[in-house]
């Protein structure tokens, strides 16, 4: 009785040894065969770039030569992250268009975009009238303070930007 119980034991032992065994054998195998198989999925960022879709929803631009200070964008940001303000034009000004032919009634005195806060839903863009305020595919503007995140679109290095990143 002793005997046949110290056999079982002896095997059960065995047993857990050879299932150790196999087991890091199946697992290397799987390991190994992902590391030499299976291309990268990774790129050498940023000596490696992907391009952006077109149509991606990235940094904001206003080209203020086409805003018409009509605050649509504003009333529809869902978090509030744009700042406008406007006055009329004088009477007596020289008549402007924008470059879809719509009248140029105010003159823009700011218009900041806080990009800290923009969620990059798109609604601002869709309802601008005149499609002077656009998604860029510009994703690279991490800054060192919150405060440099906004944008303030009528100050020359902006608009500077804009031309280094839009071909
Ligand atoms: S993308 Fe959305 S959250 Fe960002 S400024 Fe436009 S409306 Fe506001
Ligand atoms: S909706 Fe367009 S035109 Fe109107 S204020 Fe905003 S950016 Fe300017």
């Amino acid at each position: 009785m002793n005997t046949h119980h110290e056999e079982l034991t002896l095997k059960k032992y065995f047993q857990n040894i050879w299932n150790g065994i196999r087991t890091t054998i199946k697992g290397l195998s799987i390991t190994i065969k992902h590391v030499y198989d299976v291309k990268p999925v990774t790129i050498e960022y940023p000596e490696v770039r992907e391009v952006i879709p077109e149509g991606s929803r990235s940094r904001l631009f206003n080209d203020v030569q086409n805003c018409i200070s009509c605050d649509q964008c504003a009333v529809a940001c869902p978090v509030d992250c744009i700042y406008i303000a406007s006055k009329p034009r004088p009477k007596d000004a020289e008549k402007i268009k924008t470059s879809n032919g719509t009248p140029i009634r105010r003159e823009l005195t700011q218009y900041t975009i806080d990009t800290s806060l923009c969620c990059y839903c798109g609604l601002c863009t869709t309802v601008c009238p005149t499609e002077s305020l656009t998604h860029t595919t510009d994703h690279e503007y991490a800054s060192y303070t919150i405060d440099h995140m906004k944008y303030d679109y009528l100050d020359p290095e902006v608009v500077a930007w804009r031309d280094r990143i839009v071909k």
